[in-house]
């Protein structure tokens, strides 16, 4: 094994979680929130031992993007992560991951909700999803208009293998505080989404999944369980 402590990636790593941990504090701090956020690490591009470094230094919850860089690192994680789906995912790729992800934040159309709940009763499991919400109405970005949520949420009460846990939105990259609207959009979307499943038996919506490397500490201000960051903690990336 390599000697950590001269290799810089390590060292990069540790320092930067401990300064995101810092920012999530004190933004926890600021909006007077008593609840919790979690911290995920993004590993897109991110070598394996790398990731497990981030694990042994606390992070807890990984984000994955893309089914196949996912498979082929799966296996070299240690210290049992709590792993989540993040990235757009394509129905006919739903049957490798269903086993080894215990959230899907990218759930955006009743086509793809049937087949995870499909290979969800297949794998004798429940999946909890969210519903991945086009804030910023952006071509480029997958996701569902707000004024569909409450009857895509309706669809998903029908079905018995996945439990809806709430929404996840990539507003527009942030200038100068310009998210800050869309992200209040959002907690109101999730707001009014909890209103409407409370006591159906079957939700549990507790998770809001918003913010990233160049925007967390806004999405925390505006509620968000859930920042997902991938740059800020890893180092930038070659490709996206
Ligand atoms: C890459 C990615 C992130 C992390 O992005 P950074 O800006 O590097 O923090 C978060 N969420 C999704 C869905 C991503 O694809």
């Amino acid at each position: 094994m390599r000697e950590r402590s001269s290799d810089s990636r390590f060292s990069a790593v540790s320092d930067n979680l401990k300064r995101i941990n810092e920012n999530i504090a004190e933004a926890m701090q600021k909006s007077g929130r008593t609840d919790t956020v979690r911290l995920m690490g993004v590993t897109k591009t991110v070598d394996p031992e790398v990731v497990n470094f981030s694990i042994e230094q606390g992070v807890t919850l990984l984000g994955e993007n893309r089914v196949q860089e996912f498979l082929g690192k799966y296996e070299a994680y240690e210290g049992s992560p709590e792993i989540h789906f993040i990235g757009s995912l394509q129905t006919n790729k739903v049957k490798y991951i269903i086993d080894k992800v215990s959230m899907i934040h990218s759930a955006n159309s009743v086509h793809l909700i049937e087949e995870i709940n499909k290979r969800a009763a297949a794998a004798g499991l429940t999946m909890d999803i969210l519903i991945e919400v086009n804030i910023g109405d952006e071509d480029s970005k997958s996701g569902i208009p707000p004024a569909d949520v409450p009857a895509l949420a309706d669809s998903i009460g029908e079905l018995g293998n996945v439990r809806l846990r709430g929404l996840m939105a990539i507003p527009p990259v942030d200038v100068d505080g310009s998210s800050d609207r869309y992200f209040a959009q959002m907690q109101r979307l999730f707001s009014d989404l909890k209103d409407k499943t409370a006591g159906d038996g079957r939700s549990l919506v507790d998770t809001l999944s918003m913010g990233m490397s160049g925007d967390y500490v806004r999405a925390i201000m505006h509620g968000s369980t859930i920042v997902r960051i991938g740059s800020v903690l890893y180092g930038y990336r070659q490709y996206k």
